[in-house]
């Protein structure tokens, strides 16, 4: 057994005994554990109010071997989550971000980047001003943090080329995206594939920004002002079929579009919530008090 002492955010906190509480820790060093703390329910407690759910402290835990419940010893509070108790939606907001960090990742698996970048996005929810609509900021809050953890966790969808044959796609046109497969499909590669959505332009372009905001993939598109109107390379087969000009054709047409202005967010945001579905095999509990309200999708006009 070794005493270890690392920061951590709580995830999950359940009541064990009358006066002990079980308590899921997402630690900087040494990924997620999931600690006994006894005497937590005592009126005088020796983690005072420092376990509740999205709090950030500093812990001491005991860990133990093969398998046995680790013990958690020390827990003073560095930072409270505040902003749930004046807004339900920035209460499930960050509520979501425990609940992914607790999906997506194995214990005693430490990914210190997903923990900072946690760390930022509840700092975020919690510090977003209060004014009547700011569901828009929560909302790409939410996103920026769900590509963030795919792309730490190794699950970021493959955007750049066709996830099938690897031709590289070279216009932000229409593009088929393949939740079983990870990435997007050309044209040769769609047919026959299963849970198939396919993605807007002005989705995917927004999709595509917002990576390259992050730095998770160089831009093939950057620095190519006539990106958008050439004949996409990914739609076509080698043999110069007759009708791949008709392809550049239907891009035009889908750039010009009436989706197309719409706002991409809650389109994407559909994506990734239906891309982490998939890869969790459910959907996260917490998804579906996540609104976009006061938002319209694509979906919704099609
Ligand atoms: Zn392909």
């Amino acid at each position: 057994m070794a005493l270890e002492k690392t920061n951590a955010i709580v995830l999950r906190v359940i009541d064990y005994s009358e006066t002990s509480c079980i308590v899921t820790l997402m630690t900087r060093d040494h990924g997620k554990i999931t600690a006994m703390a006894k005497g937590a329910r005592r009126p005088k407690s020796p983690f005072e109010a420092a376990l509740d759910v999205l709090s950030v402290c500093r812990i001491v835990f005991l860990k133990k071997r093969s398998g046995a419940m680790d013990l958690l010893t020390e827990a003073r509070l560095e930072r409270r989550f505040r902003a749930g108790a004046s807004s339900l939606e920035r209460l499930y907001a960050g509520y979501y971000v425990a609940e992914l960090l607790n999906l997506l990742t194995d214990d005693a698996d430490p990914h210190p980047e997903l923990f900072d970048i946690a760390i930022e996005t509840i700092d975020q929810i919690d510090s977003v001003k209060t004014k009547t609509n700011n569901t828009s900021s929560i909302d790409e809050t939410i996103l920026d943090f769900e590509l963030m953890a795919l792309f730490c966790l190794g699950h970021l969808p493959l955007l750049t080329q066709c996830v099938g044959c690897g031709k590289e796609k070279t216009t932000l046109s229409r593009v088929s995206f393949g939740m079983n497969s990870g990435g997007i499909l050309c044209q040769q590669c769609r047919p026959g594939k299963r849970n198939v959505i396919s993605l807007t332009s002005t989705g995917f372009a927004f999709l595509l920004d917002r990576t390259r905001q992050k730095k998770y993939l160089s831009h093939p598109f950057e620095n190519d002002p006539s990106a958008d109107s050439v004949q996409e390379p990914m739609t076509t087969d080698c043999n110069n079929r007759p009708e791949s000009s008709s392809f550049a054709a239907r891009d035009l047409t889908t750039a010009s579009d009436p989706i197309s202005v719409e706002d991409p967010v809650p389109e994407v945001r559909s994506l990734l919530r239906n891309y982490i579905s998939h890869l969790i095999g459910y959907q996260p509990r917490l998804q579906k008090f996540l609104n976009n309200s006061g938002r319209r999708t694509a979906a919704s006009k099609i």
